[in-house]
């Protein structure tokens, strides 16, 4: 253990820890929910933000979001941007409405 060098080894961890939280930003990107080309699909808008409230929680940290805007981009498509209420994470989900309903 003679030799070790603390501050080396604590920049290595650093950067681990940074590699890992982009490395989960884009796993987030890839997945349901994270672009407009993979939304979450809903039976209505009322829908998405009691379930980006209480059901979507932060991919970094598992804290809850705090949602800052409500956008509709496209006929039927929902953004959600969203603050991460722990880590302060600035995300956006997105939704489809996909309605029984004949349109
Ligand atoms: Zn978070």
């Amino acid at each position: 253990m003679s030799g070790k060098r603390p501050r080396t080894q604590r920049r290595v961890e650093e950067r681990a820890a940074r590699k890992l939280v982009r490395d989960k930003e884009r796993l987030f990107e890839l997945s349901v929910g994270g672009s407009q080309e993979r939304p979450i699909e809903v039976p209505s808008t009322s829908v998405i933000e009691l379930r980006v409230e209480d059901v979507i929680r932060c991919i970094q940290c598992t804290g809850q979001y705090r949602i800052r805007a409500h956008e509709a981009p496209a006929s039927g498509i929902r953004r959600v941007d969203v603050t991460c209420r722990h880590c302060g994470a600035p995300r956006s989900l997105w939704f489809r409405i996909v309605s029984d309903e004949p349109n």
